[in-house]
């Protein structure tokens, strides 16, 4: 019998796991409520259980809540948001396909990289960084181009814009192009309609504004997505994105249910436990705190003399604010103040917003008038006070 180890085990796993708690008022994660949590922890049951199937069923049901829509293709991947964006262009692209992708943010750059990397032909729509794209110059493009698909960031958390969706739909079915949307910073915290406005794959992340682990990535299919699906040349070009086949292990198709791959169940309890909380607030109900405690915090910023980078305030996410850092200011201090000092974390810029701002998130539960009003002390100190970098 082999007795011997090539490698020790380590002494840093002999050490207890020590995890501090901080508020995570940043661009994302958010914090997660105790009754997310302790779901999270509930006993492990198989993937192809009985059980399992009804968490499943009720995710499916909360999430066409969360969406609007009565698309029978909703359900969640086991991925971050990154891979419902990837699921999304990589079930509706094909090789030689046009993808116009709105630029007017990090997230184009992200988009681009994942249309092409499925062999299609990107148009950049511009729009000025801080505004979102406008209906004209989307059909301009949209008439232009005539591409598979357009590209729509909702939430855009590097700039903190909210881009207008309606409209946009029925626009692009014009001209025979579907709608993809990007909601990983949005739903459930700004109005969203996915059949009103005729989206037509629409992602998600639970991380956000649903206080859920990261890790599961919602996302919905219109009718007229899954025609295209259907009539693709060839299978999606990813085996675990494909959601001919994940679909059917979300009994989204009349077929029975077959093994995909071994879900995250626990994350499956704790999201199913997040969008329970959704339901007994009410959507509309959580679209308005949202609303008001952004609102609570552009006023206090105003008070504070600090300016956003999103002029117009109907441009402006409510779940994360880009606040443009003042010239005398190194926001790196900023940063790492408030999080050495108070134990919050808020973020710098992302891509283009890179040294220009920091952003405050406000996402489910931390979208209140009392953690308004911390964050908006913390931000005060961290810019007053700023540690000496030697001590930080
Ligand atoms: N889209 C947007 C708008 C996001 O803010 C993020 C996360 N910051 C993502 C996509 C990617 O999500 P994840 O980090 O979970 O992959």
């Amino acid at each position: 019998m082999a007795d011997t180890e090539d490698v020790c085990a380590p002494a840093s796993l002999a050490e207890p796991l020590r995890v501090p708690h901080k508020s995570l008022m940043g661009a994302g994660p958010s914090n997660a409520p105790p009754r997310v949590m302790h779901a999270g922890s509930l006993p492990l049951l198989g993937h192809m259980y009985p059980e399992t199937f009804q968490v499943m069923d009720d995710i499916k049901d909360g999430l066409r809540y969360v969406f609007q829509t009565k698309n029978p293709v909703t359900l969640c991947l086991s991925c971050a948001g990154h891979g419902g964006m990837e699921a999304a262009l990589a079930n509706i692209l094909e090789p030689g396909d046009t993808a116009v992708i709105c630029k007017n943010s990090f997230w184009f750059d992200r988009a681009s990289y994942m249309a092409e990397r499925q062999g299609a032909r990107v148009v950049a729509a511009e729009a000025p960084l801080g505004q979102p794209l406008s209906l004209e110059a989307a059909e301009e493009a949209v008439a232009k181009h005539r591409p598979r698909l357009l590209f729509l960031v909702h939430g855009d958390t590097s700039a903190g814009v909210q881009q207008p969706l309606e409209g946009f739909g029925a626009m692009c079915h014009k001209y025979g192009t579907l709608l993809v949307v990007d909601t990983v910073a949005s739903l459930g915290g700004a109005p969203l309609y996915t059949d009103r406005w005729e989206l037509d794959v629409v992602y998600s992340g639970s991380q956000k504004v649903f206080n859920a682990p990261p890790g599961l990535s919602p996302i919905t299919f219109s009718p007229r997505a899954m025609k295209r699906v259907l009539s693709r040349k060839q299978p999606c070009s990813v085996y675990f994105y494909d959601i001919l086949k994940v679909g059917e292990y979300w009994g989204c198709f009349d077929k029975p249910r077959s093994y995909h791959h071994t879900c995250p169940v626990t994350l499956f309890y704790a999201l199913r436990e997040a969008l329970a909380l959704v339901a007994e607030e009410g959507l509309t109900a959580s679209w308005r705190r949202h609303q008001l405690a952004a609102q609570r915090l552009h006023d206090g910023l105003e008070r504070l003399g600090l300016r956003l980078l999103v002029e117009k305030p109907e441009h402006r996410l409510a779940t994360v604010t880009a606040v443009l850092v003042p010239d005398n200011v190194d926001w790196t201090a900023v940063t790492r103040t408030a999080m050495a000092r108070h134990g919050t974390e808020i973020s710098g810029g992302l891509g283009p917003t890179l040294g220009k701002v920091v952003r405050v998130g406000l996402m489910g539960v931390n979208a209140t008038p009392r953690f308004v009003d911390r964050v908006l002390g913390v931000l005060e100190d961290a810019i007053r006070n700023p540690m000496p970098k030697s001590s930080l």
